[in-house]
């Protein structure tokens, strides 16, 4: 392939300096602000975020902690699972998922997915229900939201708590309603590469259940109930002031980011749409927020490393499949998962980030399709 030296200036998957130089003086202002304060841990501007945040989220309330995983294991704790239940869960997505599940105890039970949109098939969520199971943890992968209204509806007619994995779709809807306004539970991650990420490590708890809040409000800060007084064992997992400050500041964008998101999207699925590409798809119910925009190509690995050669920068989320992972073949018994295992080999992750320039997706595409024809 030749392109000239012009386009060949690289192209990052995520751009974080370039979110960060439209944002600084607002950021700094924010930060000078808890340092007058000083108070540095949890306080008035975390209140401040989680109340913000929640009304963003459509739920009656938020709980800041440490960061994502901390979110979803102080939640599956809350709604009650223990040591020695099930949750059925995917093995497509990020480790973190199955690690909650793990270290409160219980055992992921994995399904499979859909093979249109790669997130939890509901219709496996039946046959994989068994005297143990307690909860069930929909991933709402990529920034698209799992069949939510189906998944209630089995949830509720089993008995089952539902926790929503709601850490890529912050701002999502299924059938207008918020991502993360579903279950009893869910959690959001707030790493610096989401649709809204801090400055470090941040996650938080919706809910619209206040004894879950109320308990996940002790658990998170040594399980106190006053300054000297511990109810419960509970840990150290509160949120920064730094990290909500600038997070407050950061929320105030999040409905233009995801908007300039969908541009992209769509901008992507015009120029790919002729080419032996396969965009992962979201549900006609669906307004996803793409915090990945990933695409099924065949052979893959040749096509990354011609658009790295490129200047391309490209991912896979997540190559591994949970049920394929060491950590958790001592918690989960061995299994098949044809649609996963089939779709690992064949995703990749293509730039995304609300200022990526239209001329860098037609050029990623141009690149794309030259590769898939020199095969
Ligand atoms: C990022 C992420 C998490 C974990 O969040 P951290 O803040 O990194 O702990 C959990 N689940 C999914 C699907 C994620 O993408």
């Amino acid at each position: 392939m030749t392109t000239s030296t012009a386009a060949s200036r690289r192209i990052p998957l995520v751009d974080l300096p370039a979110q960060h130089r439209d944002l600084a003086p607002e950021i700094s202002a924010a930060i000078d602000r808890v340092f007058q304060s000083s108070h540095f841990i949890l306080g008035e501007e975390v209140a401040a975020f989680e109340t913000e945040f929640a009304a963003f989220c459509e739920v009656d309330e938020v709980v800041g902690c440490g960061n994502g995983t901390d979110a979803l294991e102080l939640a599956l704790y809350a709604v009650g699972v223990r040591p020695g239940d099930e949750v059925i869960t995917v093995a497509h997505t990020f480790a973190a998922t199955a690690e909650a599940i793990v270290r409160c105890g219980a055992v992921p039970r994995f399904i499979d997915v859909r093979p249109d949109t790669l997130l939890m098939d509901v219709g496996c969520i039946e046959d994989a229900i068994t005297s143990r199971t307690a909860a069930i943890v929909p991933v709402h992968l990529y920034g698209s939201c799992v069949d939510m209204p189906a998944l209630m509806q089995i949830a509720e007619r089993r008995g089952l708590t539902v926790v929503e994995d709601a850490a890529q779709a912050h701002g999502a809807r299924w059938g207008g309603r918020r991502a993360g306004s579903f279950g009893t539970a869910a959690c959001f991650s707030f790493y610096p590469g989401k649709n809204l990420g801090a400055c470090g490590d941040a996650g938080a708890v919706a809910t619209n259940d206040r004894r879950v809040a109320d308990g996940i409000r002790g658990a998170r800060d040594h399980g106190r109930v006053g300054k000297h007084e511990h109810a419960v064992v509970g840990r150290n997992s509160r949120m920064d002031a730094v990290q909500a400050a600038i997070l407050r500041v950061k929320l105030g964008h999040l409905e233009r980011w995801n908007e300039q998101r969908r541009q992209l999207a769509s901008s992507y699925s015009a120029l790919l749409s002729n080419l032996q590409v396969s965009p992962v798809l979201a549900s006609a119910d669906c307004d996803p927020v793409y915090h990945l925009y990933v695409v099924r190509v065949p052979d893959r690995d040749r096509v990354r490393a011609n658009l790295g050669s490129e200047g391309i920068t490209t991912g896979i989320h997540y190559p591994i499949p949970l049920h394929h992972q060491p950590a958790f073949a001592a918690t989960s018994s061995p299994q098949v998962l044809p649609v996963t295992e089939r779709a690992v080999e064949h995703i990749v992750s293509l730039p995304m980030f609300p200022e990526l320039p239209v001329s860098d997706v037609e050029r990623i595409a141009t690149c794309l399709s030259a590769s898939l024809t020199a095969g």
